[in-house]
């Protein structure tokens, strides 16, 4: 339990007048959902789901036998762990859903410098050290560097790179081209480059489509074409750690806008202590996949719901 002992700490107080034995009280009880709610929001976890949480935390916690072996402070701490890990973990059966008949296609959908990029290329990275044949897809045409920054990620990762203008860019040995490809038309390049896959036979394709910088129909409307004409096997919804409150809003809209299938949470390097994580998972029901932590290639891992966890309660 070393793990939570900061929210121990705040809760031992809360328990100062408790007896070793007996059941928790409803008076104990709403003395230590405050600093339950306090700590999840110096986590981040948005005002809307530290409700429900707390709501549901109370639930279980009323009536809780103190036993000898967890003091209740730590017995509340467990419940509040294992509800934080039974909404994380939801869904998680699965690091990625590969199509019967390749080439799985993976779609990347999220705001502007949530990590859709960098994620595309630590993707291919670790889906070609699986032993995959992935191709990443510059579909984001929306911002002048887009194509460029994916062709250096791709050459990083020594994943080839199917992008509008000059056809697909090789990684070495690969060449491959794209006759008749219309510049500037994402749903094209998307679909041109599901009919390059099977013809060369990559397994996975990586479609990297256009951020915005708020929620913004008309891109939401170009995700949704290019989910329609491709019909990925995995939408993942990239969304930046230290977003904090807004995760709630920005995740609902792209849910409603794409129903994307997973999550993946980026810069979870920094000092974000993971709320966000929370709050997409409780407000969409859909599991977090992985977690990115960091520029480099390799900065990027399956997620740990139980990781996670403890970094929001730390
Ligand atoms: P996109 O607009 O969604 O494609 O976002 P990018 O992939 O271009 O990323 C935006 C910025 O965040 C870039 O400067 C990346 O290097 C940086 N970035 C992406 N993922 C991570 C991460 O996990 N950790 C850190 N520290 N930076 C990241």
């Amino acid at each position: 339990m070393a793990a939570f002992s900061s929210l121990t700490d705040r809760l031992s107080n809360a328990f100062k007048h408790l007896k070793s034995k007996g059941k928790l009280s409803e008076a104990d009880i709403d003395g230590t959902i405050r600093e339950i709610r306090r700590a999840l929001l110096d986590a981040d976890v948005a005002l809307e789901v530290v409700r429900s949480f707390t709501g549901r935390i109370r639930e279980r916690a009323l009536g809780t036998e103190v036993s000898e072996a967890l003091n209740p402070a730590q017995q509340v701490v467990k419940i509040v762990y294992d509800e934080l890990t039974g909404v994380l973990g939801q869904g998680v059966d699965r690091p990625l859903n590969f199509a019967k008949n390749p080439p799985t296609i993976i779609m990347l959908a999220g705001l502007q410098g949530a990590g859709k990029t960098t994620l595309a290329g630590k993707l291919g990275y670790w889906l070609k050290d699986a032993g995959h044949t992935p191709l990443l897809v510059a579909a984001d045409l929306q911002r002048p560097n887009a194509v460029t920054q994916l062709q250096v990620v791709g050459e990083r990762a020594g994943v080839p790179v199917y992008a509008p203008e000059k056809g697909v860019q090789s990684d070495g040995g690969d060449e491959v081209s794209a006759p008749g490809l219309t510049t500037g038309d994402p749903v094209k390049v998307a679909r041109d480059s599901i009919a390059l896959a099977k013809q060369k036979l990559y397994d996975t394709v990586i479609i990297d489509t256009a951020g915005r910088l708020g929620v913004d129909e008309v891109l939401m409307q170009q995700a949704r074409d290019i989910r329609d004409a491709v019909q990925p096997d995995e939408i993942l919804f990239v969304i930046d750690a230290m977003i904090g409150q807004d995760a709630v809003r920005t995740a609902k809209a792209f849910d409603e806008g794409v129903d994307f299938t997973g999550v993946v949470l980026s810069k979870l390097d920094g000092d974000a202590r993971g709320g966000a994580a929370l709050s997409v998972a409780s407000v969409t029901g859909k599991p977090i996949l992985f977690a990115s932590t960091g520029e480099g290639l390799k900065d990027f891992e399956v997620f740990h719901p139980d990781r996670m966890a403890s970094r929001i309660l730390d």
